[in-house]
Order: C-alpha cells, then structure tokens, then sequence
C-alpha cells in the first residue's frame, strides 16, 4: 500500500488552487532571490541535448554562504508571456524545484505528523485566507508520498524535542491558541490578553519541566466557559494600556523601514507608510522637533475611528493572526523562551494592525489596496532584517512581559 502521511492544516490549503495567468502578482516575476534544490539541478543537467541543459542551468550559480544553487535574474527567465512555467510546461510538473513546487506552501516537521499553512505573500492565499468571514477551521488529512516527499521541511526550534509526546503536547498548546484567537465574544487585544496570560502560565510550566496534567488542567481552564465568564474579566481590568508608550513603541518600530532597501526601492511601502504619518500627523515642527505628546493626542482622538475599525475588520485581523501564528510555530519560533517569542509576534501583528487602520483611513480600503498592504508588509517580515532586528533591540532593554502587554494591548 502507498505510504500517506498525517498532516494539520488549515482547511483553506485543499481549497487552494495557483492562479498564474490570472495572479496580478506572480510570484516568479517577483524580485526574489529562488533557491532550487539539488535534486532538480541533477535533473536539469540531465536533460537532452546537452545544449538545452546548459542553457537552462546557465541561469543558475553556487552560492556558497546558502550551500546551494540560486537562480541568477528576476523575473524568472523561464516565465512564458502568458506568465506560465516554462520548464514545467515543456518537461512536466516533476521538473519543478521544491520552492516552486510548493510556494506558497510551507510545511513544518512534528515528528509524527506535519504542519502545512499557506504563506500571505500569494494574493491568491492572502484573499481566501483574510477575507474569509467563518473563523479559519483545521482539519487532519492524509498527504500521499508524491506531494510529502517534495515539500521543503522547516525544522522545529532546537529546545523543542520532536518526541512523538512532545508534538502532541505542541499541537494541543496550538488549538487552545487559536480558538483563544477566535474567541469573538472578546475583541481583538481581549484576545490577546487572554493569550498573555495563557502563555506566561504555559512558561511556567515549561520552566518546571513539562508535567502533562498541569499542561491539560491549563488548556481545559482557558477552553471553558466558565474561565471565559469569570477570570477572563479580572485579567482584562488588570491592564491599563498606555498609549504614549504603545506610540514610542511603534515610531521605533517603522524607523525599520525607512533603513531598508525595500522601502526605498519599493513605491507601495511609501505610500503604506504616509498613511501612518497621515492618520497621526507626524510632523517636525520648526524645530524639527517631533513631539512624541502631540501624536499621542491625534491618536487618542481617533478612538471612535478606531473602534469603527475593529468592529469592520476583525475577522481580517482574526484571520490574520490565526494564520501567523500557526504558519511561523509561535510561540516557540525564536528558540527562545514562549514569552519572548510571544512578544515579537504581539509588536509585529500591531504594526500591522496600525498600518492597517490607517490604509483605511486614507481610502485604501479596497480588497485590492489591503492585499498589496499584506504583501508588502509580509515581505517585510518575513525577509527582511531590519524590523526583526529593531523587535529584538527593543526588548533586549525591556524584559517585563506585562509591560508590553500594557504598551500594546488597550482593554
Ligand atoms: S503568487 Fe500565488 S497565485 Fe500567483 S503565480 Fe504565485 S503561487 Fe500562483
């Protein structure tokens, strides 16, 4: 019998289907750097006659920092006028790499089964993903050997043993994450609360050593309703946002983008970016002075836009921390402690919902204007250094999970 493998993905990823002709946005004409596995470099310089191998694997050079072959020009040379693949096209689906392959799929290693989501930067996935009105709902199924074997494995963080019970505690941890996510009797940064506390605690037990009746008791109080009608409001109250802090937070945080290269290549980052300085009239004065007091002022008045905001996009944002946090392992992604790891995810998802908010406070609200935002700002995240760099700097000097929580999440 054919060998099958268990994966857990959202249900979306057997809805997906590539829309190369019709992608407004395809992914080969992109100025990415593409990697291309081994295995299909073999295969092209096998193809006859040799001309055509050489031909093709002309476009490819050995990059020895990465330890593989990187295709050499943007777009991809191979991309056909009707923005098909040309290789696959001529020699079959087979010849493809593993990136092309399985872009904009990504899989991750539990061991026992696999984790597959689909990543934002696809219009395609990003439309069905966050538009979606019904919380994302995941599914088990069972992956043949052919679409398992070429799927690029990520591996899980060192300090996580990929034990079969390990994994399953993981995924456990997982689901109680995202039907907190999908709380929706709660708002967004009530959700968010919620998780705070749920990963401080889950900290705590990690730092004992895993005992698996603390972990269950743990995820079964945050799963009843009773915790929901009960402690949920008394740790709500116990946060008193602070909105010049939240505003210093996030000036430090977009100064990230006015030093990469992408920004400055890249017109669709500008006009993001203005709509910020826009909607909180950043603006030196003769001094060129910027009072960090007077943004806070704009941003507090804006109050009533923004709950207007929340209760037009929260699905959007539900669906888009749904999808972040099951896609990149929060919050075990750094390596490091689920509180820190927690933190990047919270800074990353507010700079996103602020750049969000203020897209549609600038007539850039259309599903198209939203999805040029995702991908810019995913890209920027996803590939870029200097935001990760700026998170990490920012909470290398501050060490107190509540304080954050208090920085970035208003009741
Ligand atoms: S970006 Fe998505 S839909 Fe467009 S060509 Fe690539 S995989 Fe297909």
């Amino acid at each position: 019998m054919a060998k099958k493998y268990l994966y857990f993905q959202p249900e979306y990823v057997n809805l997906f289907r590539c829309n190369g002709r019709g992608c407004l946005n395809n992914c080969c004409d992109r100025p990415w750097y593409i990697d291309i596995d081994d295995a299909t470099y073999k295969k092209f310089l096998k193809i006859k006659p040799k001309s055509v191998a050489k031909e093709i694997t002309s476009h490819f050079e050995y990059d020895d920092a990465k330890n593989c072959y990187m295709l050499k020009e943007r777009p991809c040379p191979f991309l056909t006028e009707d923005k098909l693949c040309g290789i696959q096209l001529k020699y079959g689906g087979h010849f493809l790499s593993q990136t092309c392959a399985t872009y904009p799929r990504r899989t991750a290693s539990f061991g026992k089964f696999f984790e597959r989501s689909l990543t934002l930067t696809c219009p395609v996935a990003a439309e069905m993903i966050l538009f979606a009105q019904e919380p994302m709902k995941f599914e088990f199924v069972e992956v043949p050997e052919k679409v398992h074997s070429n799927h690029g494995k990520i591996k899980l963080g060192q300090n996580f043993p990929a034990s079969e019970k390990a994994a399953e505690q993981m995924l456990a941890v997982q689901v109680a994450i995202i039907s907190i996510l999908q709380e929706r009797t709660l708002s967004i940064n009530q959700r968010l609360i919620v998780l705070c506390f749920f990963v401080d605690k889950l900290e705590e037990i990690y730092s004992r050593g895993i005992d698996e009746d603390e972990l269950k008791k743990l995820i079964a109080a945050y799963e009843s309703k009773e915790f929901l009608a009960e402690q949920v409001p008394m740790m709500i109250q116990t946060v008193n946002f602070d909105a010049e802090k939240f505003i210093r937070l996030m000036m430090e945080m977009f100064e990230a983008f006015y030093s990469t290269k992408e920004v400055q290549l890249n017109e669709k980052g500008h006009i993001f970016l203005n709509t910020v300085i826009n909607t909180l009239q950043i603006k030196p004065d003769e001094n060129n002075f910027v009072s960090l007091s007077k943004i806070t002022a704009n941003y507090e008045q804006l109050a009533e836009a923004r709950e207007k905001f929340f209760a037009g996009y929260s699905a959007f944002l539900e669906n888009y921390l749904v999808n972040e946090i099951f896609l990149n392992l929060y919050p075990w992604k750094y390596n490091s402690r689920p509180s820190r790891s927690l933190s990047v995810f919270l800074i990353t998802y507010k700079v996103f919902e602020l750049l969000t908010f203020a897209a549609t406070q600038n007539n850039l609200s259309s599903k198209n204007d939203l999805l040029k935002l995702v991908d810019w700002y995913t890209i920027q995240v996803d590939h870029g250094d200097r935001l990760r760099e700026k998170i990490f700097a920012y909470l290398e000097e501050r060490n107190d999970f509540f304080e954050l929580m208090e920085t970035l999440l208003k009741p």
